[in-house]
């Protein structure tokens, strides 16, 4: 065996990887699209395995929250305000020098999404709402790139490949987004973090088979399993073709990436505030926002608005889903911290 596969041997005497498959990962690219429970655990068993370039983006900072399950950060990156990308990548690159990591501190957005996609081979999903998995689909699907999809809350997870022009895409699978407020997010329902853990491996596997050149090895259903039960099962999800089939992979409508869905979260000058704009699917049910948030949270209700404090920050939602979050000027940390109680 070259000395160069050497850190690699144990992995590369798997009759399902080899040294073809080994030489294979180190010239492939990945793009973790979001690093937390997920990305940054698929992030690290990626690198480990010896894939070439990883691209680890995310707008958010390490909180201590995160750490019981987002096993790459310690109490180090939360002790000080750091950019989740910045730290996953440092860790990473001292996890496995071989492997080039570059880190992308932002919001991803219909701006930079299509040339991150476009510059690897893969992606995995580590979004934390919708909208941004909406966004990377449209993006992965109109490349051409496998999208490894994934989800995680409570004791409950969840695993999807998409293969353009293979598979269903992650549109044929869910046609519509919840409406904000009504799904639980992991601030408001907890995560256990061996779920998250387990559903990372799951999509760090399936990327794998992808870029060792076993495309036809990727499981074609959506997996799903409560690790507290013990129980899973598998759904085949249907590709819905045809001139009235799935908006993204059968009509080629791309309404995330033109603009048409979604829209910018805007820092408001001078006034250490950002507006987040509404999530796409209308009007936030403020109650069932306000039963899910804890004692502690300082809840104000009116007819007009709910007003609640998390991670430090003031946070105002109006019926219509728009935000004002006030103690930040970063639009990314802003949408992060309304995302994780609209689970949009
Ligand atoms: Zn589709």
């Amino acid at each position: 065996m070259d000395a160069d596969l050497e850190r690699y041997r144990r992995q590369v005497r798997l009759p399902e990887i080899g040294e073809d498959g080994q030489r294979r990962l180190r010239a492939s690219s990945v793009l973790v699209a979001g690093c937390g429970a997920l990305g940054s655990v698929a992030a690290v068993l990626l690198v480990r395995a010896g894939v070439g370039r990883v691209v680890v983006a995310d707008r958010d900072i390490v909180d201590r929250a995160n750490l019981h399950r987002q096993l790459l950060y310690d109490d180090d990156d939360a002790a000080t305000p750091t950019p989740k990308a910045q730290a996953a990548a440092r860790h990473l690159a001292r996890a496995n020098p071989d492997v080039r990591c570059e880190a992308v501190v932002a919001d991803l957005d219909r701006t930079n999404v299509p040339r991150l996609v476009e510059s690897v081979d893969l992606v995995i999903d580590g979004a934390d709402n919708y909208e941004l998995r909406f966004l990377v689909n449209e993006a992965c699907v109109r490349a051409g790139r496998p999208f490894v999809s994934g989800a995680a809350i409570g004791t409950y997870g969840l695993q999807f490949t998409v293969l353009p022009g293979e598979t269903a895409c992650y549109a044929c699978l869910v046609d519509e987004i919840p409406a904000p407020g009504t799904t639980p997010t992991c601030e408001t329902a907890g995560i256990l973090g061996t779920v998250s853990t387990i559903v990372a491996a799951t999509q760090a596997t399936e990327a794998l088979k992808v870029l060792t050149g076993r495309r036809d090895r990727v499981r074609r259903t959506l997996w799903a399993f409560d690790a507290w039960e013990g129980t899973r099962s598998e759904v085949a999800i249907v590709r819905r073709t045809g001139a009235d089939g799935c908006p993204v992979c059968a009509q080629g409508r791309y309404d995330w990436l033109e603009g048409r869905l979604g829209g910018p979260a805007v820092r408001l000058c001078g006034r250490d505030m950002v507006q987040v704009p509404p999530p796409a699917g209308g009007r936030v049910d403020l109650d069932a926002v306000a039963a899910g948030l804890p004692a502690d949270a300082g809840v104000f209700r009116s007819p007009f608005l709910l007003r609640f404090t998390a991670r430090g920050c003031e946070v105002t939602l109006f019926p219509d889903g728009r935000a004002l979050v006030r103690g930040t000027d970063d639009p990314g940390r802003a949408r992060a911290i309304v995302a994780e109680h609209l689970g949009m």
